[in-house]
């Protein structure tokens, strides 16, 4: 499994007050990772579920209740020179602050995010917890390599009444991931909306993932890998997979992929790729793309975010329509840029990577 829950041992937690954001770093009870990995599954499962469990939290609250959460995803690489370093974290505190804006909650400060995510990896690092670097992963251009998943979220405070939080904490979890899919993946096209006009779509909320979730489910039980979503009033323009951004290169030799609006979630991968593609001299529009052109006029596609990389589409069903595209080629040039310049082996003008050890 991709995402396992085994969460590292150090966790930062800050919390909101009048006073403003007090932070702390909680070192969870654990082993070292070599007792941890020698542990029969009983023991293991009941030491990871003590990591997991706050008896000082509370469970009645306007997040587990009325959905009133956010939460980030972002990666820490051990690099090819022996060093870790985390993937744009400034770009997840802004989005992290504006999604914590978005739902009326204090938003967290951006410096204090970048600063809790080194501190917090570079902690567990330390205990031995993140992944090291292996020559091994160069061969198949890192699809297999691991990594470091840094999870900040916002909890709000206790309560029962419809109510805004307006004192929430904020917390950092990491765990190790492997590959999240392997390969190229069916599509198909879901009559579900993920996200509406005027709603929060553009925010990374915990409650947007409901409905992405039981899409996403209803496509893997009809015989396919991933879903993709349309617009909800014209139902004409695609607009995201199940939890990720989407390209369409067309035949044309244009890069397109749907323009940001209230409804799509500004991806960090999708704002890179679209970067790195230009650097190679190709054509990418943000703009409306229909499913009739994806489905007619594509020749590669492919959905990106934090937890895929660049994952090539192969075939895209919608209305008993079945358009089938090439991977391997412009999806695979990609894949080896970011992963590249993530990994250590292509070196980072961009200065997108923030060094932890
Ligand atoms: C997180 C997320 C993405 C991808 O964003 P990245 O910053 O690239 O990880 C895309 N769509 C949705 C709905 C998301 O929640």
């Amino acid at each position: 499994m991709a995402f396992t829950l085994n969460s590292f041992p150090v966790v930062y937690r800050a919390k909101h007050s009048e006073e403003g954001w007090r932070d702390e770093y909680l070192e969870r009870p654990h082993g070292t990772p070599e007792e941890e990995a020698a542990m029969d599954a009983a023991r293991r499962e009941a030491l990871e579920e003590a990591r997991n469990c706050y008896a000082d939290m509370p469970l009645l609250n306007y997040t587990t209740q009325y959905g009133l959460g956010c939460f980030e995803g972002l990666k820490a690489f051990p690099r090819k020179d022996g060093s870790l370093a985390i993937f744009r974290p400034e770009m997840n505190a802004a989005r992290f602050a504006r999604s914590m804006a978005g739902l009326r909650m204090p938003p967290f400060p951006e410096a204090d995010f970048t600063l809790a995510c080194v501190e917090m990896v570079r902690r567990n690092a330390k205990l031995g917890f993140l992944p090291r670097y292996n020559p091994a992963w160069e061969k198949d251009t890192f699809a297999s390599a691991e990594a470091g998943y840094i999870r900040p979220f916002a909890v709000a405070e206790g309560g029962i009444g419809v109510n805004l939080s307006r004192h929430p904490w904020v917390m950092m979890v990491a765990t190790r991931v492997g590959a999240y899919f392997s390969g190229a993946s069916d599509a198909v096209v879901t009559n579900r909306f993920r996200a509406t006009p005027n709603g929060t779509g553009w925010i990374k909320a915990a409650s947007n993932y409901a409905i992405a979730t039981l899409a996403k489910s209803e496509a893997i039980d009809a015989g396919f890998m991933e879903c993709v979503f349309l617009d909800s009033t014209e139902r004409k323009y695609v607009e995201e997979g199940s939890s990720c951004n989407i390209f369409f290169y067309l035949k044309s030799g244009e890069l397109a992929t749907p323009a940001l609006g209230d409804t799509i979630l500004p991806g960090i991968t999708r704002a890179s790729i679209i970067e790195l593609a230009r650097d190679m001299g190709i054509t990418v529009n943000e703009r409306k793309v229909s499913i009739e052109e994806a489905m007619d006029e594509t020749a590669e596609c492919f959905v990106c975010g934090t937890a895929a990389g660049a994952v090539p589409i192969s075939s895209l069903t919608w209305n008993g329509r079945k358009a089938a595209f090439a991977s391997g080629g412009l999806s695979a040039q990609i894949q080896a840029a970011i992963k590249g310049i993530q990994y250590g082996a292509v070196p980072d003008t961009k200065g997108w990577m923030t060094q932890v050890l």
